[in-house]
C-alpha cells in the first residue's frame, strides 16, 4: 500500500474518532449545565422520551440518514448535534494535519522501536514521541473549548470541569517534556561518565519555565481587570481559562491566544451589535477558545514572524 494511501485511512479514522468524540461531548454541553451526570445514562429523544438504539446514535450519519428528524416521534433533532459531531472531526484532523502527522511519522516509530538501540537515535525519537503526545493533547484540548463555546455562548459560564480539564492536559504536556529532557540529560552524562542529579536531570534545557510562566502571564493580568471590575468586564472562568491554557501553551502562545481572541470577540461583537439590538452582556468563553485554537496551530508561525522584526 502507498504511503499516501495509508495515510488518508488514518486521516478517516481519525476524522470517525473525532466525531465519536463530538457525540460525547454534545452529551456533555446538554448536561453539565443541568448538573446532570455525562456517564452511565442512556441518550433518549428530547421530545418524546424514547430511549434511543445504538443505530440512531451513529455520529453526524444518524442525523443525516434520519434527514434530521426523531426515528419514533418525527420531532425535529437539534442541528447542535451533527453541528458539533463535524465540527469536532474536523478539529481533529487539522490538528493532526497542521502538525505534519503522516504515516511516514508512523513508521517513524515502528522503526524507532523495532531497528534500533543507538542512543543518538533513541534521542531523535524521543523528540517524535513529544510531538505525537502534543499532537493528541491539543485535540482533546480543541474539543474541551467545543465544549466551553457552547455553554459559555448559552449560559454565560464556564463549568469549573472544563477548565481543571486544560489544566490536567498542561501539567500532562509539562511532565511528559520534562521526561525527555531528562532522558536526554540523562545520555549525556554517560557520554560525559557523570551521575545527573535529579533537579538536573528534570531542569536540564528549562523548557517547563515556559510553560510555568504561561500559567501565571495572561491570567495575572486578567485577574486585576476582574477584582478592579468586580466582575463586570469579564468572568472568573475566562481569568481560569487563559491560566489553564497559558500552562499548555507556554507564555509566548498565551499572549498570541489573548491577543487573537480579543481580536476576535472585538470584531464579532461589533458586527453582532450593529445587525440585531442584542444585550450588551459578552460571553468571552468562545472568543478565547478561538484564540487558544489559533495560538495552538499558527501560534509559533506568527511568533517566528513577529521576531524577525527585531
Ligand atoms: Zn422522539
Amino acid at each position: 500500500m502507498s504511503e499516501t494511501l495509508f495515510t488518508v485511512i488514518i486521516y478517516i479514522f481519525i476524522f470517525i474518532f473525532g466525531i465519536i468524540v463530538g457525540s460525547f461531548l454534545n452529551v456533555c454541553i446538554l448536561r453539565i449545565p443541568l448538573k446532570e451526570t455525562i456517564v452511565s445514562k442512556r441518550s433518549h429523544c428530547m421530545s418524546c422520551g424514547h430511549q434511543l438504539a445504538w443505530y440512531d446514535l451513529f455520529p453526524l450519519f444518524s442525523y443525516l440518514f434520519l434527514r434530521g428528524k426523531c426515528r419514533y416521534c418525527k420531532a425535529k433533532i437539534s442541528k447542535q448535534y451533527p453541528i458539533v459531531e463535524g465540527f469536532n472531526g474536523i478539529v481533529a484532523v487539522l490538528c493532526f494535519a497542521i502538525s505534519g502527522f503522516s504515516a511516514y511519522t508512523l513508521k517513524n516509530i515502528y522503526t524507532i522501536v523495532w531497528y534500533t538501540d543507538d542512543r543518538f537515535v533513541w534521542d531523535w525519537a524521543a523528540t517524535v514521541y513529544e510531538d505525537i503526545i502534543v499532537v493528541i493533547l491539543s485535540s482533546i484540548l480543541c474539543s474541551v473549548l467545543i465544549v466551553i463555546t457552547v455553554i459559555d455562548w448559552r449560559t454565560f459560564e464556564i463549568p469549573l470541569g472544563a477548565n481543571v480539564t486544560i489544566f490536567v492536559l498542561g501539567v500532562v504536556r509539562v511532565v511528559s517534556l520534562m521526561l525527555t529532557d531528562s532522558r536526554y540529560y540523562k545520555m549525556k552524562c554517560v557520554v560525559l561518565d557523570k551521575v545527573p542529579t535529579f533537579l538536573e536531570k528534570v531542569n536540564a534545557n528549562g523548557r517547563w519555565l515556559e510553560y510555568f510562566i504561561g500559567f501565571f502571564a495572561v491570567s495575572v493580568p486578567l485577574a486585576i481587570i476582574y477584582y478592579a471590575s468586580k466582575g463586570k468586564a469579564m468572568g472568573g472562568g475566562d481569568v481560569k481559562l487563559m491560566a489553564a491554557a497559558g500552562l499548555f501553551l507556554g507564555w509566548k502562545l498565551a499572549i498570541v491566544a489573548l491577543i487573537a481572541g480579543c481580536l476576535y470577540g472585538s470584531i464579532i461583537h461589533i458586527i453582532r451589535m450593529k445587525v440585531s439590538d442584542e444585550g450588551k452582556q459578552l460571553a468571552m468563553g468562545p472568543y478565547l477558545s478561538a484564540g487558544i485554537i489559533t495560538a495552538l496551530w499558527f501560534g509559533d508561525t506568527i511568533v517566528k514572524w513577529y521576531g524577525s522584526f527585531f
